[in-house]
């Protein structure tokens, strides 16, 4: 696959809404991540703090026990405040040394060492050699929380910074997205559906010679503006469908020109051609030649061998005349048993020739049940008319094509008139 496609395919809508589920939902899990971590580290910074707070009240306690220690009589303050009241001032220190332990271990921090060995043994705690290295140990250990804590509201904000930053990284990140969808969505989808919707307008408004020529125009023009995979299978579905609508018309087309019963050009068709070749024939000084051929005592053999058998005559003899036109010859049933054929760019004595070529081939034929016909076989007779020696136009042509016809008939049947050798006898005899 190359990249073009491979973007092209990428751009489908099925793949945008997907990938744009997929990061909203990592957006998503990635700020509730921040958020829980921030608040974890809000509550770590709450609990250091609040141990710094005791750890100074405590050592403030101490030195008070100290100084009580030395100058006996004087009342500790603030006893009665602390939860739990113990009645001794050693009670108080304890009480808020247990306080304290369990404040530090719950905030992460190692609590007092010597303290807690002297706490397992209470005197040890309250003696007075012991007070000044307990102070010693207090006063490390509130300088270690205050850095600790310090620390703590640090990566708090560091974290607030990357949250900030991490929001402003996926809204950048999206309005990139979003901007390139948007590009590639009005190049790739917008302008092409625009173009084939104006094409389809003017196919609408006019429908052309050739849709299928049009679509392969709309084709061409749409690959020059790379569309998108949907717009590719659109393009190509009213391609199909085009090609289908063609397909159909040229059916229709033939079954509009044609006749049901023996498939030559019907009445309609000759008549409009004839029409056209005649007035080609004016314009390019040509000529043009009409042969009408009718079936000799035809209704005796529809009578002798009903309907469906004369229809069966009536299509082996257009297959018979078909054979002896050439391409720009128009073989047409003019209606009933009667056919027509016209020969542009021919003049008479040609004419005359294909009409014999054909009579013969037509009484050689063995058509079924011929024998019972008058001489025995199934015959025609043609009449011919050329323009513009026997017709100055195209109805004169079929009446004059017709009365060699009749002419033909009335010399007997089975033979071939032209209105130029009637012309010619009738000056002959006068
Ligand atoms: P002629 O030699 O003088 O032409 O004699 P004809 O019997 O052929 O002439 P006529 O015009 O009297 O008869 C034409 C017959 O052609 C009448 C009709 O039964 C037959 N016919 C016309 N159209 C059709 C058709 O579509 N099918 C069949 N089977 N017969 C048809
Ligand atoms: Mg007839
Ligand atoms: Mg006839």
């Amino acid at each position: 696959m190359t990249e073009v496609s491979a973007v092209k395919k990428f751009a489908t809508l099925k793949a945008i809404v997907v990938t744009g589920i997929i990061s909203i939902l990592l957006v998503l899990a990635g700020t509730v991540g921040l958020l829980v971590m921030q608040s974890n580290l809000h509550e770590n910074v709450e609990k250091k703090q609040a141990c710094y707070l005791d750890l100074i009240a405590f050592r403030g306690k101490l030195i008070e026990f100290e100084f009580n220690r030395h100058h006996p009589g004087a009342n500790l303050s603030n006893i009665e405040e602390l939860p739990g009241k113990p009645e001794e001032p050693a009670g108080v220190l304890l009480f808020m040394y247990d306080k304290l332990a369990v404040e530090m271990k719950d905030a992460g921090l190692n609590s007092l060492p010597v303290l807690h060995a002297a706490r397992q043994n209470s005197p040890a705690l309250l003696a007075l050699e012991n007070l000044e290295l307990f102070r010693f140990e207090l006063d490390n250990t509130i300088q270690k929380v205050d850095l600790e804590t310090r620390g703590a509201a640090d990566k708090l904000v560091d974290i607030n910074h990357f949250f900030l930053f991490f929001i402003l990284a996926i809204l950048l990140t999206l309005s990139i997205t979003a901007g390139w969808l948007l590009h590639n969505n009005y190049r790739q989808t917008l302008i092409p559906l625009a173009q084939l919707a104006s094409q389809l307008k003017l196919i609408n408004r006019n429908i052309p010679e050739s849709i299928h020529d049009t679509a392969e125009e709309m084709k061409k023009e749409l690959t020059e503006t790379e569309p998108s995979s949907d717009i590719t299978q659109i393009t190509e579905s009213i391609m199909s469908f085009c090609g289908d609508i063609e397909a159909k018309n040229k059916k229709l087309d033939e079954l509009h020109i044609r006749d049901e019963k023996t498939n030559l050009y019907n009445y309609r068709h000759f008549k409009d051609r004839l029409i056209t070749e005649v007035e080609r024939a004016k314009s390019l000084e040509s000529k043009v030649s009409l042969a009408m051929i009718d079936i000799d005592h035809f209704k005796r053999y529809n009578d002798a061998h009903g309907h469906i058998a004369g229809d069966h005559v009536l299509e082996i003899l257009a297959e018979l005349i078909s054979s002896q036109c050439r391409a720009t010859d128009v073989p047409s049933r003019f209606g009933g048993e009667e056919f027509a054929v016209l020969f542009p760019k021919t003049d008479s004595d040609t004419a005359r020739e294909i009409a014999e070529r054909l009579r013969k081939l037509i009484s050689i034929e063995p058509f079924p049940h011929e024998q019972h016909q008058p001489e025995g076989q199934l015959t025609v007779s043609i009449g011919i008319a050329t323009f513009p020696g026997d017709a100055a136009d195209w109805y004169t042509l079929i009446n004059n094509a017709d009365r060699a016809l009749y002419k033909a008939k009335s010399c007997g049947r089975n033979n071939v008139v032209t209105f130029a050798s009637m012309n010619a006898d009738s000056t002959t005899e006068g």
